[in-house]
């Protein structure tokens, strides 16, 4: 089940995806798509939907969630990624978090004001669908309601070269989006196995597949939730593989005027044009 909210002339509306990729309005059936809508219970009830059946509609892709409360990050997380980096292998998953509100899967990205450094990163990300708290990595991806693909854009001065943490060359404006769309994990046997990728202007710059995370999604959600209680709503992005503007010889970043494309297998694509700041 692929389920997702749609901008329309009347507001956003909640959306199943059918097998050829078009949006129905499910809205007969909830009134949006929430971090309620996460749960187990209520992600059985939307499966006896028949999703043929729902009319059709048309607009653009919003957040595929109502509110997103925390976005968690993983950095680090591919080891060919972490050599680009010119950083070792962690002994642990990197968290760090990500402030921006998210955007839909084909929003622009903006360049921030003072930026020449603004990056790529195409991820796996995970939707929680369950409190969780103190899991095993056995029982971890229990508590996951699916999967979906995240641009996690960088701005690497603001990231590296103003002191402090991460988090400030990761939260500009636009710097989220996510989606089209999440799969629920019963269409995703295996997250370690999904081939990804992302183009700048339609040349290729990032391939990988998950099955090369130096730790997996169980490990992180069994490790972070080690620390503090992960809720229905939040979502975690799970790192980048080789391939970003960071790591090129000579090093390359978005301009105005670019268009990114990325993607990971069964999960769905994202285009997004990169604007100068006004
Ligand atoms: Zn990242």
């Amino acid at each position: 089940m692929k389920l997702a909210r749609i901008r329309t002339h009347t507001g956003v509306v909640p959306a199943m995806i059918d097998v050829d990729g078009n949006a129905r309005d499910l809205s007969r059936h909830v009134h949006d798509i929430t971090p309620a809508t996460t749960s187990a219970r209520a992600l059985a009830a939307l499966a006896r939907v028949d999703v043929a059946g729902l009319p059709l509609i048309a607009g653009e892709y919003a957040p595929f969630l109502s509110d997103v409360r925390r976005v968690f990050c993983i950095g680090l997380n591919y080891s060919d990624h972490a050599k680009e980096s010119n950083l070792p292998i962690p002994d642990f998953p990197i968290l760090f978090m990500k402030s921006c509100p998210v955007s839909g899967a084909n929003d622009p990205i903006t360049i921030p004001k003072g930026s020449h450094k603004t990056d790529w990163e195409v991820e796996l990300g995970v939707v929680i669908g369950a409190e969780t708290l103190h899991v095993s990595e056995e029982t971890a991806l229990d508590q996951v309601a699916g999967y979906f693909v995240a641009n996690d854009v960088s701005e690497r001065a603001f990231q590296s070269e103003f002191g402090g943490q991460w988090t400030k060359g990761k939260s500009c404006d636009t710097f989220g989006p996510i989606g089209p769309w999440f799969v629920t994990k019963d269409e995703v046997p295996d997250p370690q196995s999904l081939d990804m990728y992302l183009d700048v202007n339609g040349m290729r710059c990032q391939t990988g597949n998950t099955s090369t995370m130096i730790f997996p999604v169980k490990k992180i959600v069994a490790f972070l939730s080690g620390f503090m209680t992960l809720r229905p709503g939040d979502i975690i992005i799970t790192g980048t593989p080789p391939g970003v503007g960071m790591g090129m010889k000579p090093q390359k970043f978005l301009r105005p005027g670019d268009v990114v494309t990325l993607g990971i297998e069964g999960l769905g694509d994202q285009r997004q044009d990169v604007r100068a700041f006004e």
